[in-house]
């Protein structure tokens, strides 16, 4: 049995299969916009990298521990909202700027002609603050007013 991809669990050493887990580090925004007349909260996610990958649910649990303390966090799964405490110090996060984000995502890989990633859970994991670690500044290629900044190097 083949699988479309090749990588390994970070814990385990599999092969990961077509669900899969992955531990990822964010810079994102939170934002709102109105949809029906509801007010909904926005997620624009800037930067994504993908730092492991595990096999199974259980997998990631044996390596959460780890994680929980190599960020030294003392707190996981921040609530919903604008403002959340760090996860680190549990000073208040303004989520409407630009913070840095851990998240937990199931994907599953189908085979459509092309290989295709379907998410099927994403949770955040930790919230920090700038205090704690600082989004770094992301560069966006794409956006047309980069051109026409001026750049004095010294
Ligand atoms: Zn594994
Ligand atoms: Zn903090």
């Amino acid at each position: 049995m083949h699988s479309p991809i090749h990588a390994r669990c970070h814990v385990c050493g599999q092969p990961v299969g077509t669900t899969h887990h992955s531990f990822d580090r964010r810079i994102e925004t939170l934002g709102s916009s109105r949809r029906d007349g509801e007010p909904v909260t926005t997620c624009n996610i800037v930067f994504d990298e993908s730092l492991y990958l595990y096999c199974s649910e259980a997998c990631w649990d044996v390596h959460q521990a780890e994680i929980v303390r190599a960020l030294a966090l003392t707190q996981t799964y921040p609530a919903q909202g604008f403002v959340t405490p760090c996860c680190r110090c549990g000073k208040p996060v303004d989520r409407t700027e630009p913070y840095v984000d851990y998240s937990v995502t199931a994907t599953r890989i189908a085979d459509e002609g092309i290989l295709v990633g379907y998410c099927v859970d994403d949770r955040d994991f930790a919230v920090l603050c700038h205090d704690c670690e600082a989004p770094e500044p992301v560069l966006d290629e794409d956006v047309d007013y980069a051109s026409d900044r001026t750049e004095t190097t010294p």
